[in-house]
């Protein structure tokens, strides 16, 4: 038994059953602190790690924001949970090219993925929450699968928050879940939000969620590429919710941004010219054709990350209109 499993178990004892969402909170905390999850020796992959091309075309997006911004010399470039700092790099090689050379904030908890990060970013300044981000410049923020690792509250029919028990030395949870919230994604989306309106910026969400209320429970474990018990092995398999996107975009737009999205991963890529990106690679590396070609249709295709995978943003009012966004697609 995992010491976090030892703790849980008597926290639980002691004080009686937790909330869905200090569960989560607990195991993701100690899953994350304790591995590095992704790649095919871990647990999951993510985009960033299927292919460079997410990367780089995250940084074309964010650059031609920045561009028609009015190529601000002080923009600052943030990460919320940056994995092993793939998408960074990838993003700020792009970036370099069109004459945007940002400060790097990686907003990251885990001590073995900042170490992975440090290796590949090592002027970045990380950050434990978004609290501490600098506050005078402005921001061009990216997040991929962060929020879907944020901990979510479920509550029942009757409105009541659900509880995590023991039963038979297990962990259950108890009652039936009607609906569930992420109050720790929704302030992240306030108060960057804020900072946006103040500062300038935007940020950009690539996460896998739904648009309306989701009807259900979403709480799901993940590991060695399977799903898994959630209530089983806590701190020892990836624990994700589905992301509420309109649920993040009224706290982005009460704030007073301007929300566009979300689209499905799939489409966005295309209309930022992921095609000619997987072209213009195998041209260039012609032994790895078939290898770019898979990767580019993993990441678009319907029936895998292209529609259940979403991508929205949140621009400071006064920004530009960012492209990929409308359901034309580039030739
Ligand atoms: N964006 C990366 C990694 C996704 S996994 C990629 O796409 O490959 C989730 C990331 O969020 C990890 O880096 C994890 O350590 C980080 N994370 C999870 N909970 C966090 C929290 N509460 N605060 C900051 N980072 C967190």
């Amino acid at each position: 038994m995992s010491p976090l499993e030892t703790e849980l178990r008597a926290r639980i004892e002691q004080d009686g059953p937790i909330g869905v969402a200090d569960y989560m909170a607990a195991c993701n905390a100690h899953y994350y602190a304790t591995r590095d999850p992704l790649g095919r020796a871990g647990d999951f992959i993510t985009a960033p790690e299927v292919s460079q091309m997410f990367g780089e075309l995250v940084g074309a997006w964010l650059a031609d924001l920045w561009d028609r911004a009015g190529r601000l010399a002080d923009a600052a470039y943030v990460e919320l949970g940056p994995g092993r700092g793939t998408l960074a790099v990838d993003a700020l090689r792009v970036m370099a090219k069109a004459g945007l050379k940002p400060r790097v904030h990686l907003v990251e908890t885990s001590p073995a993925l900042r170490a992975a990060q440090r290796a590949r970013l090592p002027r970045a300044i990380w950050h434990d929450d978004v609290s501490t981000l600098p506050a005078d410049a402005p921001l061009l923020i990216a997040a991929n699968e962060f929020f879907d690792a944020l901990p979510i509250e479920q509550f029942g029919f009757g409105g009541e928050r659900l509880t995590v028990a023991l039963a038979s030395d297990r962990f259950v949870r108890r009652g039936i879940v009607a609906r569930e919230s992420s109050p720790a994604s929704l302030a992240v989306a306030a108060e960057l939000g804020r900072r946006l309106k103040a500062q300038g910026g935007a940020l950009l969400v690539v996460d896998y969620g739904y648009v309306g209320p989701s009807g259900g429970d979403t709480l799901q474990a993940v590991s060695r590429h399977a799903f898994a018990d959630p209530w089983e092995g806590p701190g020892t398999r990836d624990l994700t919710a589905h992301v509420d996107f309109a649920a993040i975009a009224r706290a982005g737009a009460g704030e007073g941004l301007h929300i566009v999205g979300p689209i499905g991963q799939g489409p966005w890529l295309e209309a930022l010219s992921i095609c000619a990106r997987a072209a213009a690679l195998a041209r260039a590396v012609p032994s790895r054709r078939e290898e770019i070609e898979a990767a580019r249709a993993r990441l678009t295709a319907p029936d895998r990350m292209g529609e259940l995978f979403k991508v929205m943003a949140m621009i400071a009012p006064d920004w530009p209109e960012p492209i990929g966004f409308s359901r034309h697609r580039s030739p």
